[in-house]
């Protein structure tokens, strides 16, 4: 652990640094805690190019905490669309109206309220509170986790819970005091910009003559992997009703009033979000979803449906790696059933919020319906 004269050196460097190859990000020009709490949230497992356009979309839709706090949330989802992980922007909606109606739209500055907010984290809290507040709060997260286990060439899965307390305390013990926000920024500006998972950049490094890391030759190593789960794979098929308009029918997200039985996990798939009829396949592809299909037109619509197949579609989350058969289904009218939605298949993101794999679905029948 550094300090004395050293820990003041590594400070003016690293600060100094930062000060002067900084990226001139969007949310780096204000101190405004709803626009850095924002920033915040969409950098959760996003990365700062995919980020930047969808940070300024969002504003522009919901500029304060009252106008988010006053959208409906399939607008926010809407908004948020594309992104992924759509916890958060639901999580940012709720916690915009608890915001405005026990703050009075003040954002809070005490790390207690904060917490007591959905979707805020210790890490959370601690950026806000840091760089909107300059309160002295040190954030840690794996980028910072990173950098700080190669500096004392920490050994063993940082996210150990005993570890990780230990590294939360090098984070605390390193904060510049007189500039926390600063400082946090310029922690995580390393871990992203040189202290990068592979390869890092320690010639160019503000604080390479500190790190034990480098000093050993492991820094490369550093974090050490921990075990990674087997990979699943899961074969799922869809149906996309199409009309001679060129609409669709999407059921709405599952966890409100589904009409077709969903295997466990869509869900997750589809981000609780609008969707075309999904079901898990063991065997014929076009077999399950048409037996799935009949259950959801019973009474709708007849359940002779012709089923064209429209290639393949990959996706993968976490530790599932997932193949999508979708099926275009042509009918005159698209069938009335309670609590479905039609949608442009060529711009269903217009209408309604849906996942990127909701997206990849209609994108890959309409390649098939274009080709020649
Ligand atoms: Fe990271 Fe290398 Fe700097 Fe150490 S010297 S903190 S490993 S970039």
């Amino acid at each position: 652990m550094l300090n004395g004269g050293d820990l003041v050196t590594f400070r003016k460097k690293l600060l100094g640094w930062f000060h002067q190859f900084r990226r001139d990000l969007p949310w780096r020009q204000t101190r405004d805690p709803y626009r850095i709490w924002l920033s915040e949230i969409m950098l959760q497992q996003t990365r700062v190019a995919a980020v930047i356009p969808y940070y300024e979309k969002f504003l522009k839709h919901f500029p304060n905490v009252h106008a988010l706090a006053n959208a409906p949330q399939e607008e926010v989802l809407r908004i948020w669309s594309g992104l992924g992980y759509y916890g958060r922007a639901r999580n940012l909606h709720k916690a915009a109206q608890q915001i405005v109606a026990n703050h009075e739209g003040n954002f809070p500055h005490v790390a207690a309220d904060l917490l007591a907010l959905p979707g805020i984290g210790k890490y959370t809290a601690a950026a806000i509170l840091s760089i909107a507040f300059e309160k002295q709060l040190a954030v840690l997260d794996g980028n910072v986790a990173r950098v700080l286990a190669r500096l004392a060439a920490v050994r063993g899965d940082v996210r150990e819970s005993q570890r990780w307390q230990t590294l939360q305390g090098s984070a605390d013990s390193y904060l510049d005091p007189d500039s926390p926000g600063d400082w946090n920024q310029a922690m995580m500006e390393l871990g992203a910009t040189l202290c990068t998972p592979k390869s890092p950049q320690c010639l160019l490094c503000p604080v390479a003559q500190f790190c034990e890391g480098r000093k050993l030759g492991i820094a490369e190593s550093l974090p050490e992997k921990r075990q990674k789960r087997a990979t699943v794979e899961v074969t799922l098929a869809a149906g996309v009703f199409t009309d001679k308009n060129g609409w669709t029918l999407l059921l709405p997200p599952p966890e409100e009033e589904s009409t077709v039985a969903l295997a466990d996990y869509i869900p997750t798939l589809v981000s609780r979000l609008w969707h075309f009829p999904t079901v898990s396949v063991t065997g014929d592809a076009s077999k399950n979803l048409r037996a799935s299909l009949r259950k959801l037109l019973r009474g709708g619509g007849n359940g002779n449906l012709r089923l064209a197949p429209a290639g393949k579609v990959r996706h993968s989350v976490t530790y599932r790696d997932i193949t999508i058969v979708p099926f275009r289904i042509n009918v005159k009218k698209l069938p009335r059933i309670k609590g479905t939605r039609r949608a442009p298949l060529d711009d269903i993101n217009s209408a309604l919020p849906v996942s990127n794999l909701t997206r990849k679905v209609a994108r890959a029948v309409l390649a098939v319906s274009a080709a020649p």
